[in-house]
C-alpha cells in the first residue's frame, strides 16, 4: 500500500480506502462488511469512511463493530465520518453549532470510538453563518472529538471563506474536501479547486471512483445484474441508475467504458483497476475511497495499485481520448 499525506496535513491515509455507502448497514449484512473490511485491512486500508446519514447510522454501527470484532488497534486507523443529515428533528440536520456538536457524539456512540480522525460537513448549510460552522468544527478538535475537519461537496467559493473565516478568527481551517472524481466528473476536481490545492494545500478523499459501479463495465451490456446496485429496491438508486440506462449522455458514458477495456487488458488489469489508478495518477487525490459490497470486490480493487506506474504517457493520451472530457484548466 502506498501512503499518502493529506494535502499538508500531517496525517497519512492510504492511497486506497473503504467506505459505507449503500452497502454497510443496508445492502449486506454485517458479516460481509466485516469481511471487506478485513480484506481492506490486510492489503493495508488504514481509512475508512462513513456518515451519520449511512442507513440511518446503521453503517457506523456495522463498521464500528468490524473494526472492534478484527481487533484492530485504534491509533492504525483512520475513521472518517460526515455530518448534515442526522434525524428528522428539526435542529437534527444542517452544520449548526447544536447539530455539529450533537451530530458528532451521537455518531462516536455509534462507531464505539472516542473520537474520529476526519470529521466532514456532509453538504454546505446556507443557512447558518459560517462563522457558527467554523467555530463548531475547531470545538471538536480542541476537545479531542476529532482531529481535523474537512468540507464535502462545498463550492471553491465556500470553502475559500471558510478558511478566511478561521484566519481572521485564529482558528483551523478545513483540512480537506471530499468530493465525487472519477473518469466522467472532472470539472470541479480538476479545474474549480486548482487554487485550494495550491493555496490552502488541501487534501482530498475522493467518492465514487468507479460512478457507482459503471466503470467497473458490470453494466455493459445496458442490463442489470442481479446482486448489483442498480438492482436495489431504492428510489435514489433507481434515479442514479436512469441517469445511464435511461440518457443519451449515459449511455455515451457506457460506451466509453466498453472502449476502455482493451487499454485495461494492454496494462494487464481490469477496467475497475484502471478506473482506480486513473485516479491515484492525479496527485491532487489523496486517497481514493472504493465501494465494495463482497469481498471479491476488494481484492479486485486493491490490485489497482499496481497498475499506476503503467499508465504512461502514452497510456494516459489513449484514456483521454477516449473519454475526451477533460476540463480546459
Ligand atoms: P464506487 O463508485 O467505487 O462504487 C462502489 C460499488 O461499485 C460497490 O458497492 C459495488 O456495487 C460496485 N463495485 C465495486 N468494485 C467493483 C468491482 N471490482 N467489480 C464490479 N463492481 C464493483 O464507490 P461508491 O459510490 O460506493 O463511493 C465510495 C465511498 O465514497 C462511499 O462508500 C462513501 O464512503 C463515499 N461517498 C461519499 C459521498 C459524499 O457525498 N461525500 C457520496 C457517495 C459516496 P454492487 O456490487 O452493489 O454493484
Amino acid at each position: 500500500m502506498e501512503y499518502r499525506r493529506l494535502g499538508k496535513a500531517g496525517i497519512r491515509v492510504s492511497a486506497l480506502s473503504l467506505g459505507g455507502w449503500v452497502t454497510y448497514g443496508k445492502q449486506v449484512g454485517d458479516d460481509v462488511a466485516q469481511q471487506c473490511i478485513e480484506e481492506a485491512w490486510n492489503h493495508g486500508v488504514n481509512f475508512f469512511d462513513t456518515a451519520e446519514v449511512y442507513a440511518d447510522g446503521r453503517s457506523e454501527i456495522d463498521m464500528g463493530k468490524a473494526f472492534k470484532n478484527l481487533g484492530l488497534k485504534r491509533s492504525d486507523l483512520v475513521i472518517a465520518t460526515k455530518l448534515f443529515w442526522g434525524g428528522k428533528g428539526v435542529n437534527d440536520q444542517g452544520l449548526s453549532r447544536k447539530h455539529i456538536i450533537e451530530g458528532t457524539k451521537a455518531s462516536l456512540e455509534r462507531l464505539g470510538t472516542d473520537y474520529v480522525d476526519l470529521i466532514f460537513a456532509h453538504r454546505p448549510d446556507n443557512e447558518t453563518p459560517i462563522e457558527e460552522t467554523v467555530r463548531a468544527f475547531n470545538y471538536l478538535i480542541d476537545h479531542g472529538l476529532a482531529f481535523y475537519w474537512g468540507t464535502s461537496e462545498w463550492s471553491a467559493q465556500q470553502i475559500t471563506e471558510a478558511h478566511r473565516v478561521a484566519d481572521r478568527l485564529g482558528l483551523v481551517g478545513p483540512s480537506m474536501e471530499q468530493p465525487q472524481y472519477n473518469m466522467f466528473e472532472r470539472e470541479r476536481f480538476e479545474k474549480e479547486y486548482a487554487p485550494l490545492y495550491r493555496d490552502f494545500g488541501m487534501g482530498t478523499t475522493i467518492w465514487s471512483p468507479l460512478a457507482s459501479g459503471v466503470l467497473s463495465g458490470k453494466y455493459n451490456s445496458l442490463t442489470v445484474p442481479a446482486g448489483s446496485r442498480f438492482a436495489l429496491d431504492d428510489a435514489l438508486m433507481k434515479s442514479i441508475a436512469n441517469r445511464y440506462f435511461a440518457t443519451e449522455e449515459g449511455k455515451v458514458k457506457i460506451e466509453k467504458t466498453r472502449a476502455l477495456l482493451p487499454i485495461a487488458e494492454q496494462v494487464g488489469g481490469t477496467t475497475a483497476q484502471l478506473a482506480l489508478a486513473w485516479c491515484l495518477k492525479n496527485p491532487n487525490v489523496s486517497t481514493v475511497i472504493t465501494g465494495a459490497s463482497r469481498k471479491e470486490q476488494v481484492t479486485e480493487n486493491m490490485g489497482a495499485l499496481k497498475l499506476v506506474d503503467k499508465l504512461s504517457p502514452d497510456v494516459l493520451e489513449k484514456i483521454e481520448k477516449i473519454l475526451s472530457n477533460k476540463p480546459d484548466t
